[in-house]
This record gives C-alpha cells, sequence and structure tokens, in this order.
C-alpha cells in the first residue's frame, strides 16, 4: 500500500471497533493514521505458515503498533525490523541441558515473542483475539518487550527519560507484584493477567496492555505503577 491514500472508511474498518482507538480525540486519531502509514513503510510484516495479510489487516496491526510510541517516536523501535505474522498459535521449542548433562525438549505455545535484535513474531490468531476490550492486546505485549529491552536485556524496565526516578519505579514495580501475587493467591479478581508474575519482563509487557486496554482498574489497583507507565509513555488515556 505503499504511496496510496487510505480512506476515512478504511481506517474505520480497520480500527473502527477498537476501544482504545476510540478513546483518542480525532486528531490524535488522525496522528495515529499517519504513524501507522510510516511504521508499513519503515518496517516489513511478513505473513508464513498460511497465515494472510490484506489491507484492513496491516493497518490494524500497524495502527496497534503505534499506539505506544505515539509520543515517544518510531525510533524506539529501531531494533527491529519485521514483524513475523504466523497461521494459529505461536509454537516455541527450546531445548535446555540440566545440571547432570540430560537435554530437555520443551514446546510451549505462545502466542508472540520478541528478541533483541530480531524479528518480532505474533500469531494471526491472537492478533484477532487483541483488542476485544477484556484487557489482551498481543500486538502491545511484544512490543512493550522490545522497548524493554533497548536498554539491556529484558529487565521489567524499559530506559527511562530524564527526570523519571528508577528508584521508585522499581519500589513501586515490585509492590504491584507482591500485591498481584497475593491478590492471585486468595482468588481475587485481578487487575491485570496473572502470565504478569512469570518474570519481571512480562509483568512490564502485561501491565502495557493493560495500561492501554483497560487504564482504569489498573490506575484504581495501583496509581502509582499507572503514573509510572504514563510518564513512560508519555499518554495517560485517562486524560484526554
Ligand atoms: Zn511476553
Amino acid at each position: 500500500m505503499r504511496g496510496l491514500a487510505i480512506s476515512a472508511g478504511q481506517w474505520h474498518q480497520a480500527l473502527g471497533d477498537w476501544a482504545v482507538y476510540r478513546r483518542y480525540r480525532p486528531g490524535q486519531q488522525q496522528r495515529i493514521q499517519e504513524l501507522a502509514l510510516r511504521l508499513l513503510l519503515r518496517k516489513h510484516l511478513v505473513a508464513v505458515n498460511g497465515a494472510e495479510l490484506d489491507d484492513r489487516l496491516r493497518l490494524r496491526i500497524a495502527g496497534m503498533a503505534v499506539v505506544p510510541v505515539l509520543e515517544l517516536g518510531l525510533d524506539w523501535y529501531e531494533r527491529w525490523q519485521t514483524l513475523i505474522l504466523y497461521d494459529g498459535p505461536f509454537v516455541a521449542e527450546h531445548s535446555w541441558e540440566d545440571e547432570f548433562g540430560i537435554v530437555h525438549q520443551e514446546t510451549s505455545e505462545r502466542s508472540g515473542e520478541a528478541w533483541e535484535r530480531g524479528p518480532v513474531v505474533l500469531s494471526l490468531e491472537d492478533v484477532w483475539h487483541s483488542g476485544q476490550g477484556d484487557g489482551y492486546n498481543v500486538v502491545i505485549h511484544e512490543l512493550a518487550h522490545t522497548l524493554d529491552m533497548r536498554d539491556a536485556s529484558a529487565n521489567g524496565a524499559p530506559p527511562l527519560h530524564a527526570g523519571m526516578d528508577a528508584a521508585a519505579w522499581q519500589a513501586d514495580m515490585q509492590a504491584a507484584w507482591d500485591d498481584l501475587a497475593r491478590r492471585a493467591e486468595l482468588g481475587e479478581t485481578l487487575p491485570v493477567d496473572e502470565y504478569a508474575l512469570e518474570d519481571p519482563a512480562e509483568f512490564f509487557a502485561v501491565l502495557s496492555e493493560t495500561f492501554f486496554e483497560q487504564p482504569e482498574p489498573l490506575r484504581a489497583a495501583w496509581p502509582a505503577v499507572y503514573r509510572h507507565l504514563a510518564d513512560f509513555y508519555r499518554q495517560d488515556l485517562l486524560k484526554p
């Protein structure tokens, strides 16, 4: 779609049902559209294993992809060039050797994966399940991992902006982690998906998708964490 003018109707088809997009004012929606087109010019979206990408899906993925960097800029995605769309759930195979020299094979089903400097891989099925109002968004989740990996490894903390307090970030994230673990153990309703407790990197990725998809319960549960995320993303969807 290089050089093509996208009509308002096409944008509406691609993003009109996405509640996150609808939170933005018309001028901001315009900026999302412009940034999405720039992303499509800069990055490769590749369909593999029978996946098919039509213009609507390209616009939808690009629109979701640029929301986290709307106020940061596309350069924050400079470390990846290719987004691979996979038909069906993505199966990752890992093998590891234990201390006795026995090699274990592990196959885990996951909805996406982001490697340092490598491509971002997304399951098409999970892309279609994203942005349905339940807090789940695999596009934002995986791209949050790439932001996290910009400074060092995926450690749950992206490079913070000047003026942000890294110690306060760390302390507030830890308190939220402990609170989530406690609530999960008690079987309480959780402000974010329990998968966040996998490790600090997943915690940041899940918090990020919730920050955009379901900001109200997130802010209500952990206002300090919400504020850190708003400072980092330079956006506050509850104050448009
Ligand atoms: Zn993840």
